[in-house]
Formats: structure tokens, sequence, C-alpha cells
């Protein structure tokens, strides 16, 4: 449709952002939509319904489009199926590709809000509803980003593509994760990821921190309350276990610093939080009978840096539970391992993180500020799953409002992402 550029042009770059700034209306409406179509998760409401839209969008770009269907997961069901979509551009051969990636699930929408969750309403600038930060502002960012391209006439050498998946908010097994498996993303044709989650215009996070879920059980000995020295309670068993987590490693974690640059800042040290206990008999109203309790389980969510290993992680606390165990003969515990995520971070002197460092330069003004998550999202499928190191997110929104009532993004904030997503993947995949 016209000549290709010559590989510097000064004012390519402008005519990119004048077209992001065009299409404002566009990509404010897109999101929008995207909110109205409520995809809560869990159950994992009307994810196809979402998925279409997000797939005509991208068609409209001029992206070959697929629907993957989670096959063989057992969340994957005919009351909630678990739909993805990919759509993926096309490339000179050999050309660098990049791929975007969004979720389009949404966690529930609770208490507290002002406005209607699922209006999409927009109000003095800002654009109002569950998802409007997290990410449902990055799927739009990322379509009008390869849009914008597309329509300031920009070949390239390489290629983008676009993912908009599901279930991040419930670990990503059926969304990216099952697409990483199947193959469909993987770095055997794919050098740069960009994950458009919340993190705002001027800040890069290169990565995140490692997740150790297990089960704590205390295992004790029933006996008739009226008579509980014929027992051994396990709830208080695990009292005084959790005391000792307490105590003595909590003030361990303490000591240990990060150099991953993760924010807020006092998420740079590792924690253990007590997610849950249960013991004895269930309480919330049923009639209670006399009992002691004979087993107490409590699940603990133990946070990790890079700096720690996962196997020294783990031994910790097997020694702790062990040395509780030592102080009383009667004392039994038991562990049961629920989850374990690996921490991971783009590597230094990523080509992406400086691309997208220009981009925020140029289109904010201000060098980009890089961080690490506290929690991990899908950057770890990309990484461990599809061997695609080079990947980070990047995208519109505050994360303070991810999950909270009232949650919007800034329409600013929205352009200016798209404009810096936009001159990151053309530095990436280059001018033809
Ligand atoms: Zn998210």
């Amino acid at each position: 449709m016209h000549d290709a550029d010559p590989p510097t042009d000064p004012r390519r770059e402008d005519r990119i952002l004048a077209e992001v700034d065009a299409a404002r209306d566009e990509i404010v409406a897109f999101t929008a939509e995207m909110i109205r179509i409520p995809t809560v998760n869990p159950p994992g409401e009307v994810y196809r319904e979402c998925a279409e839209l997000i797939a005509r969008r991208l068609e409209t770009t001029g992206l070959a489009v697929e629907y993957v269907e989670a096959e063989g997961r057992p969340e994957h069901t005919a009351e909630h199926p678990r739909v993805n979509v990919v759509g993926r551009g096309a490339a000179l051969p050999g050309g660098p590709r990049l791929h975007l990636n969004g979720h389009f699930d949404v966690v529930p929408p609770g208490e507290g809000w002002t406005v209607d969750p699922f209006a999409g309403a927009v109000r003095d600038g800002r654009i109002y509803g569950r998802g409007a930060s997290d990410m449902k502002s990055g799927i739009a960012a990322a379509v009008f980003a390869v849009e914008a391209l597309r329509r300031a006439g920009v070949e390239l050498a390489g290629a983008l593509d676009i993912s908009a998946t599901v279930d991040e908010e419930s670990g990503g097994f059926a969304g990216v994760a099952h697409l990483c498996k199947a193959g469909i993303i993987s770095s055997d044709d794919t050098r740069y990821a960009i994950i458009p989650e919340p993190f705002g215009p001027a800040r890069v996070c290169l990565g995140h921190r490692g997740v150790y879920w297990f089960d704590v059980i205390a295992h004790g000995h029933a006996a008739h309350g009226s008579m509980s020295h014929l027992g051994r309670s396990a709830i208080d068993d695990m009292g005084t276990l959790l005391e000792a987590f307490r105590t003595r490693l909590a003030p361990e974690l303490a000591t240990r610093l990060s150099a991953l640059p993760v924010v807020p800042e006092p998420s740079r040290r590792p924690s253990l939080n007590v997610n849950t206990v249960t013991g004895g008999q269930a309480g919330g109203g049923a009639t209670q009978s006399p009992c002691v309790a004979d087993r107490c389980v409590a699940t603990l969510d133990r946070r990790f840096i890079p700096e720690e290993s996962f196997d020294e992680v783990r031994a910790e606390i097997a020694r702790l539970v062990a040395s509780v165990e030592d102080d009383d003969p009667e004392r039994r515990f038991t562990i049961e391992e629920r989850m374990v995520v690996h921490p991971t971070s783009a590597p230094p002197g990523s080509p992406l993180v400086a691309a997208l460092s220009r981009g925020v330069e140029t289109v904010v003004g201000h060098p980009a500020e890089l961080v690490a998550s506290p929690g991990t999202y899908d950057q770890k499928h990309f990484a461990r799953i599809a061997g695609i190191e080079h990947c980070v997110a990047y995208g519109p929104g505050p994360l303070e409002e991810a999950h909270q009532p009232d949650e919007s993004c800034a329409v600013e904030d929205l352009v200016a992402c798209t404009q810096v997503l936009a001159l990151a993947a053309l530095e990436l995949v280059g001018p033809a």
C-alpha cells in the first residue's frame, strides 16, 4: 500500500504516536465493551462472548485468529468453557516475533462499588468497572498498539502476535499455560513477550517473586470435651507451631532482602502468611458436640525471593516443623505441598526492557522505573513452559486499584501505554 520506510525515519515515530492519539475514542470504547462482558472468575463466566469480541477486533487489525479451548483441563466444562483467542501477524521469513498477552478474566466485583462494575462508564477522564485496570485496558492497549502500526503504514521485518486468555486470576492453567504447553506460544518462533498488566505508563515490571503454598496438618487424638485430658488437641499443637513460625521464622525472613526491585518496598523481603486454619468440628452455626480436635490443617503461603533456593525454602520449613515436633514426643505434624511457582525475571540487559524504557522516555518524558511484582502472574508460564525469558509486564492502570471496588483506569494512561507499546514493538520487530 506504500513504499517501505527507510530504517531511520524520525517522522515514522510521530506518525505512530498520532495514530494512537487519533484512536483514543476507539480504545476507550473497546475497553468499555470488554468491561460490559462480566467475565467473572471464579467460576469463569461468559468467556466465549468476550473471546469473540476480541477476535473480531483482532481480525480487523489483520491478524489470523484462532480460538483455543482448554481441552483436557478439568475446569473447561460445558457450562464454563475456557476459551482463549490468539491472533497471529504475518512475518517476513526469519523476522523476530513479539507476543502481547492479556487475560480477560476478572475477579468478582465484591462490595463497596459506587458505580455499576459492568457498565464501563467513562467519567472525568477515567474508565470505570471491574477489569478497567486488571486488565481489559491492557488488552485494548496491546490491540491498538498493533493497529496504530498498521494505520501508520509501517511494514515490519518481524511480526506481532496477540493472545487474550482466561483464568490468570486462578493460576492461568487453562489460559497461558495451556497455550504454552500446546506449543502455540513457544520460544521456537517467539523472541519477546509483553503482558500489559497494570503497572502504569512509567513502570516496567521485570518479573515476580516465588510462591510456595503448603498445608501443615497437626494430628491429635479425639476425646470427649469434658475429659479433654484423655485426648490431644490438634488445635493446640497447631497454635504452638504457628507461634514458632511467627517468633522464629518470621524474624529470620525479615533479615533477607532481594536485589529484585519488588514494589511495594516491604515485599523485597520474603514472607510467610497463614492463609487458613481449620480444625475440629466445622463451625458456622452447626450444632456443636464436645470433642477434642484430632486434626487441624493450616494452609501457609511462603513468598520467596530469587536469592533463596526453593530447596532451602522447603527444607527450612521442614526443619522448623520437626523441631517443634521434637519438643514434645506426642506431637505430630505432616506437610503436604499444594503449589510452587518459581521466581522469574527478564535477564539483565534484555533488549525488551531497553525498548520499553526508550518508549517510556519518548512518551512520558522521563526514564522508566524498573520494578518487580510481589505476586505472580502469567510471566511464569512464558518463562518456564514456553522458554521465553525476554518477558515483562508493561501496561495501563493503577496496580493499587486491581481487585478493588470502583476500579478504574485514566484514559491518558491508556493512551500513553498504547503509544509506548507501539514504539517498543516497532523497535523489537523492526521496520522492514
Ligand atoms: Zn491481572
